[in-house]
């Protein structure tokens, strides 16, 4: 028996940074939160261990943040929405300490790291590498306190409800089991990213582009779903998901070495260590595959500080037996952070009436073919809050029927099986006879599980990956290894080929 629950007011699907940072601007409308997992629980919001991005430092400002933001891009970012993100970085902080966010900061200055591509340090961290925990637990706070929000955890979302005019009305989730239908006047996906198709991911195991796959299936515009940026320095000391550690230990000094102790970077690019993510990530996919080995020596630069200064990649390092003061940590570039995603307006609208997207699954045109690093955080918080606003001003349209199909379940069998042809074939580096294997083994597993979600959102990034023929940002092609000029965006609607679009 299904359960029918109507919400007149917002339905927000997630309980990550984008997710709660959307429905607090949502007030006085009614906000409903549905998330799979208990707050703070399966969200890469609690992980985040860098900080935020946002020029509060003296010597920057939202220009040279914007600046740093179109060149890690690669040519795919909209310098306009660029702009608008960073112009945003200032006031998320003080909102965020308003919550309650305790930053690393002295009585005249924040503390800021400095991380891979930025010119200036700008990352406003909390107790070293703690800020997305600490941010996500005041921002939590705020949503629990604030009278219109409910969160409902234990929710897992399976299709959009969509009447006949193609309007999105709600979600139809899974609830220990049991089918529930929930309609409400407005619906913002903020399901976060989809590293967990990956056998090597950074990311929160359950996040597998469920959000993407569902609007695609619902007909919305999906930009660039080729991008998926790699860390390159995941600890790789057998976990899964891979724990990291954070670009702030090079931007401190700490070095990538290999197992000779011969520093890898020097002569690969101009910034060494901290060169943008795609190529320190195959600087060291290269370094692991050749049988040289990757380590991240942070025994010189952190030393004794680590315990203190770094204690989440401390404890991490600590608990698979490794004291990383005395020994360089072993690491491998990690399936971490979705560029492309649901395509978005400035308000967060979809190309779907009635449905917004915000954070990681969503795709603003600030991330290009690789993202600055920090700057996710502050796009959920910042552009998410925007996101709520619009989408607190949409009217319930009135009861209309609403025709019910939902996606199969992948047995987790065969989620391994998608995750390791990921990993292998649609990884730091790909080619077209790696990705037609990728694709033939989709569609083995979609005749037995059609259109299951992670098998959409898969086929969605292995077909965009053998569209693009060239290399740019984190989509590196080994027979296409130039870029293809002008700069064009994949953009995708349903059956989901690639159409190459400007
Ligand atoms: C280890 C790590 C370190 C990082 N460090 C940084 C950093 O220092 N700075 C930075 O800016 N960024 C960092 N990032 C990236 C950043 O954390 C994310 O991009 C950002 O937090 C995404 O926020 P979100 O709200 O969109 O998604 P998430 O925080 O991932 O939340 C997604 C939510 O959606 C829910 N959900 C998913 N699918 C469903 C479904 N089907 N039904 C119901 N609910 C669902 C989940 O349970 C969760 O509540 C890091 C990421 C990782 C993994």
């Amino acid at each position: 028996m299904i359960e029918r629950v109507r919400h007149d007011g917002v339905l927000v699907v997630g309980g990550g940074l984008a997710g709660l940072s959307a429905a607090l601007p949502c007030a006085p409308r009614p906000t409903l939160v549905l998330s799979a997992e208990p707050l703070g629980g399966g969200a890469s919001s609690a992980w985040a261990q860098g900080g935020i991005a946002a020029a509060v430092g003296a010597e920057d400002s939202p220009a040279l943040h914007a600046r740093d933001t179109v060149a890690a891009g690669a040519g795919l970012i909209d310098a306009d929405r660029a702009l608008a993100l960073t112009e945003l970085g200032p006031g998320v902080v003080e909102r965020l300490s308003a919550l309650g966010v305790r930053f690393d900061r002295d009585e005249t200055r924040y503390h800021l790291s400095l991380e891979a591509a930025h010119s200036r340090p700008r990352v406003v961290r909390v107790g070293g590498d703690g800020a997305g925990c600490a941010i996500l637990a005041a921002v939590g706070a705020a949503a629990l306190a604030a009278p219109h929000i409910q969160v409902r955890t234990g929710f897992h979302a399976r299709a959009l409800l969509q009447d006949a005019a193609g309007r999105v009305r709600g979600i139809l989730a899974d609830q220990a089991g049991r089918p529930v239908e929930i309609t409400a006047s407005a619906t913002i996906l903020a399901t976060g990213g989809l590293g967990g198709l990956y056998a090597v991911t950074t990311n929160p195991r359950a996040l597998r582009g469920d959000g993407l796959a569902m609007a695609a299936l619902a007909g919305a515009a999906v930009l660039d779903p080729e991008f998926v940026q790699f860390h390159p320095t995941a600890i790789d000391l057998g976990l899964d998901p891979a724990p990291l550690a954070t670009e702030a230990l090079r931007g401190e000094g700490a070095v990538l070495i290999d197992g000779a102790g011969r520093p890898i970077m020097p002569g690969v690019h101009p910034d060494g260590d901290l060169a943008p993510r795609d190529v320190v990530a195959r600087a060291l996919h290269g370094a692991v595959a050749d049988g040289r080995g990757a380590f991240l020596d942070a025994r010189r630069a952190i030393g004794s500080r680590f315990p203190a200064a770094y204690p989440a990649v401390f404890a991490a390092c600590m608990s698979a037996g490794l004291d990383p003061r005395a020994e360089p940590i072993p690491v491998a570039p990690a399936a971490h952070f979705h560029m492309g995603g649901i395509e978005i307006d400035a308000d967060g609208r979809t190309s779907l009436a009635g449905l917004f997207a915000a954070g990681e699954c969503a795709a603003a045109g600030v991330h290009g073919a690789n993202r600055l690093a920090s700057n996710s955080l502050l796009e959920a918080a910042g552009f998410g809050a925007a996101t709520g606003q619009a989408a607190a001003t949409e009217a319930d349209p009135g009861a209309s029927a609403l025709p019910l199909s939902s996606s199969p379940e992948l047995p987790e069998a065969d989620v391994q099986r998608l995750r390791a042809a990921m990993t292998r074939h649609a990884g730091v580096v790909r080619d077209a006879p790696g990705l037609r294997r990728l694709l033939t083994a989709i569609d083995e597993l979609d005749a037995r599980h059609p259109d299951a979600l992670p098998l959409v959102a898969a086929r969605m990034i292995a077909e965009s990956a053998l569209a693009r023929e060239e290399s740019r940002g984190a989509h590196h092609r080994l027979d296409f290894p130039a870029r293809a000029e002008p700069a064009q965006h994949s953009r995708l609607f349903l059956p989901y080929r690639a159409a190459i679009a400007a």
